[in-house]
């Protein structure tokens, strides 16, 4: 018998990373995993830029553990023009993806015990996170326009403390919707108000369809850490990600980095600078992206309201996914198994419950399948339903 940690045994296993062996069966149509379309990484472009990198004898060696120089400066550059204003490179840490930013930020800023405000359905792998730093996970519902703020303020107002506020505020995982502009501007200031951290994961925000991301939470305040990450818009096995804040979280984060790590890849970084600071391929690749995935969603909605006239669906203006509510009655886990035999996955609500346990919903990410596939998976699931 070996005893593990307490604090570990209060970690949820992922049913999102569990599913992704069932669904990576050859006859499984998957809109379950948050994958970027396979066929629209950059992989040509991505060996170029490896074949640059690795002329240069440093990019097989340990770099600093806040990350490459010439990363850190553009995507400080990057930031600075998101958010309106200067951040400089000292105020970038670079991470191995963005869930290494969440886990490490969890790590220096929570004490056991410690609220976190969390979105209800929440984003699994930062549910993990804060489990596993023996958070108090307090819930906040969402509508349309992202988490209910309102609702934070009057919490607050009677007494609510949280140490750290979790949002994923453009295009949300897994509910796909966008925090609108005056609830951002509010967020940043109750944050100012009541003295804690807004934690704002934005690895979506540069996948809006109209091309025009909206203005991060950190444009409004400075009790704001941004994470971002290349995975979305370059490549995941990058495993490249960064967060930005204030100078004194920055520094314990680094130093939390060196146990952890030591330092990300130099060489995933390298080809990330390059890919980066070469804008005019940068932004031809992210216009194609950005359309091939609207496309997609485009595909998956029509094939919903045909083919499941009885589920509603979200609009998805950007981002990868798309919430389905099935009519009242509807056990989406319980379908799951069957939809599975029909070839095609999904995420039941259930997997991102803080609170209510959502178990009509479905979370589908339209972006992970060529435009012809996302309609077989839509008729699949139709079929799994009326089994
Ligand atoms: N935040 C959110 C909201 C995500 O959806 C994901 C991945 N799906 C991550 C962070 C982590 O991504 P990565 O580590 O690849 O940057």
């Amino acid at each position: 018998m070996i005893t593990l940690s307490t604090r570990w045994e209060s970690v949820r296993g992922s049913a999102i990373r569990d599913l992704l062996t069932l669904t990576a069966r050859p006859d499984v149509l998957s809109l379950a995993g948050g994958l970027p379309g396979t066929d629209l990484l950059p992989r040509e472009r991505i060996a170029e830029a490896a074949a640059v990198a690795l002329a240069e004898p440093t990019s097989v060696q340990y770099g600093e553990t806040a990350g490459l120089a010439g990363l850190r400066d553009v995507l400080a550059a990057h930031e600075s023009q998101r958010c309106g204003r200067p951040i400089p490179s000292d105020r970038v840490v670079v991470t191995s993806g963005s869930q290494q930013a969440l886990d490490l930020l969890a790590r220096v800023l929570l004490d056991p015990g410690d609220v976190v405000v969390v979105e209800d359905p929440a984003y699994v792998g930062a549910l993990q996170v804060f489990q596993a730093a023996g958070a108090a996970l307090h819930p906040l519902p969402l509508d349309g326009d992202g988490m209910r703020v309102d609702v934070l303020a009057e919490r607050l107002a009677v007494g609510l403390r949280p140490r750290l506020v979790h949002t994923v505020s453009s295009f949300h995982n897994p509910r796909g919707v966008t925090m609108a502009a005056p609830r951002r501007r509010e967020l940043a200031a109750l944050a100012d108000r009541y003295g804690f951290l807004v934690v704002e994961d934005d690895p979506y925000g540069l996948l809006a369809f109209d091309g025009a991301p909206a203005v991060p939470v950190a444009a409004y305040g400075d009790r704001v850490v941004r994470l971002g990450s290349a995975s979305k818009i370059l490549a995941p096995a990058l495993r490249v990600g960064w967060l930005t804040g204030p100078a004194q979280v920055c520094a314990a984060v680094e130093r939390l980095k060196q146990c952890a790590d030591l330092c990300t890849s130099s060489l995933t970084q390298s080809i990330t600078t390059e890919l980066l600071c070469d804008t005019a391929w940068f932004d031809a690749h992210l216009h194609r992206v950005r359309a091939a995935t609207a496309a997609r969603a485009r595909t998956f909605t029509s094939a919903v309201a045909e083919l499941l006239p009885q589920v509603t669906c979200s609009t998805p203006t950007g981002g990868m996914f798309c919430w389905l509510d099935f009519p009242e009655g509807t056990d989406t886990t319980a379908l799951l198994p069957r939809a599975l035999e029909h070839g095609v996955g999904f995420v039941p609500g259930s997997a991102f419950a803080v609170d209510a346990p959502l178990p009509t919903a479905a979370r589908c990410c339209f972006a992970s399948l060529p435009d012809a596939d996302v309609r077989e998976a839509v008729q699949r699931l139709a079929d799994a339903v009326v089994a």
